[in-house]
């Protein structure tokens, strides 16, 4: 076998564009790592079948597949339009209604009922992650009458924002619930949680999966400035997180993001959880072949900066290229690996250590020690392979936040956890029946992946199954 090109992950969200056999099997070839779908869209029957297709094909061609289902939560969206959209021009007057009806050139339905109690006159009204904006300029009982400052063209379901806007319910709704009882029940690996506010809101998400005995991964998406606020309790409730900039940049000033970006970046690296850069990152290919320079340099910097995947929204779910923003992503990701990797010093491991030395308290954990010592040897010995056994994916996700050059090689009994590293940075897994030295290596080599004279670096937790975790490194050549 051959191990993929690119070690950021990548994530593409699977839509009308994408959904059918042909271009599921093209993502996964060109390198799509995590198949996303979104429950604010669509229906439970086009999303099993979305789940089933991916599982089958990923299957098929033997390459690893993570399924993510963003949960819509709270988020405030236009419902149906009459043809799907409609054109609304500077200082004309619209009315949001939160009727159910079928939304026309003057008349837009909004699915929140309590929408009008949340604005005020004066307040501005963000359409379609901030491309129109509407002034607020009379409440009544069921409508919010308003004029248009920036127009363009709306499509039905598109987010709806008012910055600021006070939110008077959970983050976790009762349509939130129902998607997760079907996300459990067709096996989806992990959930994105959408306008999470704090701790609590993953919380609520992880009790609800087991009580229902589920297991998920949790991703927070970052996408209010609550959750900028309370991002490091968020990050220890979380499993992972989404810099979803699309929301976030309507909810704070624009110009804040980048700095945030590679604030909120750095502090998931430093606790060894994924971080997925989302939004806006391919957006022209959409409708063209290629990318604007703007785009490419902004995946590459989310990539220096140290996000673990990057992700494709409209590129992939409605766009006219699916297949060829993957691909663009790939070469993008590969290209500037090998940058970072060629910068690969004695200076950088330094660095690297005096910033994990001040980011984790002292006294700290094993695993933390270890994960450092490894990178020491990785500087200084010439290792071709990381083989990391884990049962919670921990181990190789410690490994993986230090971006190393050497692929980490994972090897977990549970598919489930297999699967969640595909959000990992560098880390390839595969699921095993044991995870003995033995057995890792006769795979390995079996495989042609690791072969005779190379030199790994291998981690265990001795004796296995009863320590607390990782606390070996045995370094030799096969
Ligand atoms: P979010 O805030 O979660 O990003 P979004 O509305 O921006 O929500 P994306 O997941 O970014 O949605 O997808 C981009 C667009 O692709 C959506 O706005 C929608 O128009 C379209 N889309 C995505 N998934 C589907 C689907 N399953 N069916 C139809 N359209 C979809
Ligand atoms: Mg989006």
């Amino acid at each position: 076998m051959r191990l993929p090109t690119h070690k950021t992950k990548i994530v593409a969200t699977i839509g009308p564009s994408s959904r059918d056999r042909k271009t599921i099997t093209a993502l996964i070839r060109a390198g799509m790592n995590v198949a996303r779908i979104n429950f604010a869209h669509g229906t439970f029957e086009e999303h099993e079948r979305t789940i089933h297709l991916v599982r089958k094909v990923a299957e098929k061609l033997n390459i690893p597949v993570a399924v993510l289902g963003d949960l819509p939560g709270v988020k405030i969206r236009v419902g149906e339009l009459q043809k799907d959209q409609v054109t609304l021009r500077r200082w004309q007057t619209v009315i949001l209604t939160t009727e159910e009806i079928e939304g026309y050139d003057g008349l837009i339905p909004v699915q929140f009922k309590d929408f009008p109690r949340l604005v005020s006159k004066g307040d501005v009204i963000y359409l379609s992650d901030g491309f129109i904006a509407l002034r607020v300029e009379e409440v009544r009982e069921k409508e919010v009458v308003c004029k248009v400052i920036v127009g363009g063209t709306l499509y039905s379901h598109k987010g709806i924002n008012v910055p600021n806007m006070r939110m008077p319910v959970e983050a976790i709704t009762d349509r939130d619930r129902e998607i997760l009882e079907f996300a459990m029940e067709h096996g989806i690996d992990a959930v994105g949680v959408s306008f999470v506010g704090s701790a609590y809101d993953i919380l609520d998400v992880r009790k609800f999966a087991e009580e229902r005995k589920g297991r998920l991964f949790i991703i927070a998406k970052i996408e209010r400035p609550d959750a900028v606020r309370n991002f490091d309790e968020i990050l220890n409730a979380a499993d992972g997180i989404m810099v979803a900039r699309g929301d976030l940049g309507v909810e704070m000033p624009i110009e804040k993001l980048p700095v945030l970006q590679k604030k909120l970046i750095k502090k998931a690296n430093l606790a060894g959880k994924p971080v997925i850069t989302a939004t806006q990152m391919l957006e022209s290919m959409t409708a063209e072949k290629l990318p604007t320079r703007a785009e490419v340099t902004d995946v590459a910097n989310a990539i220096l900066d140290g996000t673990d995947a990057v992700m494709l929204s409209e590129e992939t779910a409605v766009g006219k290229y699916p297949v060829d923003a993957v691909r663009m992503m790939a070469r993008i990701a590969r290209t500037t690996e090998a940058y970072r990797d060629s910068m690969w010093s004695e200076r950088i491991v330094q660095w690297k250590m005096s910033e994990l030395k001040r980011g984790i308290p002292r006294g700290s954990r094993v695993k933390d020690a270890i994960t450092r010592s490894i990178i020491e040897a990785l500087n200084s010995i010439d290792i071709k392979y990381i083989l990391t056994p884990t049962r919670s994916g921990e181990t190789a996700r410690l490994i993986s936040r230090f971006k190393p050059k050497q692929w980490i090689l994972a090897f977990a009994t549970d598919e489930l956890v297999a699967r969640t590293l595909m959000f990992s940075y560098g880390v390839y897994p595969f699921v095993v029946d044991s995870t003995t030295e033995d057995e890792i290596l006769t795979l390995m080599t079996g495989l042609g992946v690791v072969k005779t004279g190379d030199t790994v670096l291998l981690t265990k937790g001795t004796p296995i199954g009863r320590t607390a975790g990782t606390n070996t490194i045995r370094i030799f050549t096969v």
